[in-house]
């Protein structure tokens, strides 16, 4: 289980997370949606401290972290058990697609080569990338990128994957082969998933459970078929009412 209790952050005067609790089940997969500025990204950013909270707590199972008071061993911790898979991609350009994904299991995991490449060959064949082992990123598309990006994250076998936009910078026609393995990921992975996202039909055919935020509040949530199909709010209304 993930929870967030009361988690505020501010840029300077810019309040963007005004006091978020919510609980997310162990092994589920949540959506995060809403509006651009909402504060989706600064809200997944904080599990893992990419992005540090003002306030609240942060509690994944028995790691329960006061965000104001966090230790570096709290930090470390809760990165050994999360993995990010980034909007644009982050993978190392001046290696293959095999060593961006051994590169975390031999320097975090402390796997010996032999045993980070076999892991690293079982995810790239997971994601459909076997046969682009040796490729660099620029010989790839975007689309494989990201999948190299989502083979990486699984090989870490993290109890949390946070998806931050992970289809937004591709070109529409590869929006789809990434929205693939992301389903499969969720079918075939006991992670937790927690995704921010635009892409409503994902969240429909896959969510769990689908957070609506606005302005650095949770609006409303819960499964889809209630989000989607039923908001309660007006400004869930008017959001969806763009896409649906
Ligand atoms: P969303 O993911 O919903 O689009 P973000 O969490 O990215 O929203 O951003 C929420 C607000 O926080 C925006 O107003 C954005 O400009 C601001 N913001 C995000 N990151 C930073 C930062 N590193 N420094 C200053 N402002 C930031």
């Amino acid at each position: 289980m993930i929870e967030f209790r009361d988690i505020h952050k501010a840029f300077g005067r810019n309040e963007v997370l005004k006091g978020i609790s919510c609980t997310i089940p162990t092994g589920s997969v949540t959506v995060i949606l809403g509006p651009s500025g909402s504060g989706k990204t600064t809200l997944l950013r904080s599990v893992n401290f990419l992005e540090k909270a003002d306030r609240g707590e942060i509690i994944l199972d028995d790691l329960h972290i006061n965000v104001e008071t966090a230790s570096k061993a709290d930090i470390h911790a809760i990165r050994q058990r999360t993995a990010m898979v980034f909007q644009m991609y982050n993978l190392f350009k001046n290696k293959t697609a095999l060593q961006n994904i051994t590169e975390g299991l031999t320097v975090v995991k402390k796997l010996s080569k032999a045993q980070a490449r076999e892991k690293a060959i079982h995810y790239l064949d997971k994601v459909g990338l076997a046969h682009k082992s040796d490729a660099y990123p620029h010989e790839l598309s975007g689309g494989q990128q990201q999948r190299i990006g989502i083979a990486r994250a699984l090989a870490l076998n993290p109890d949390v994957i946070l998806f931050d936009e992970p289809t937004s910078s591709l070109d529409p026609e590869l929006v789809g082969e990434v929205l693939e393995v992301m389903k499969k990921v969720a079918q075939e992975v006991n992670a937790t998933l927690v995704v921010v996202t635009h892409e409503i039909g994902f969240a429909r055919d896959v969510a769990d459970n689908i957070i609506f935020m606005d302005s650095g509040v949770i609006v409303e949530q819960g499964p889809p078929m209630e989000i989607l199909s039923r908001p309660q709010k007006e400004r869930t209304k008017q959001f969806l009412s763009r896409y649906i």
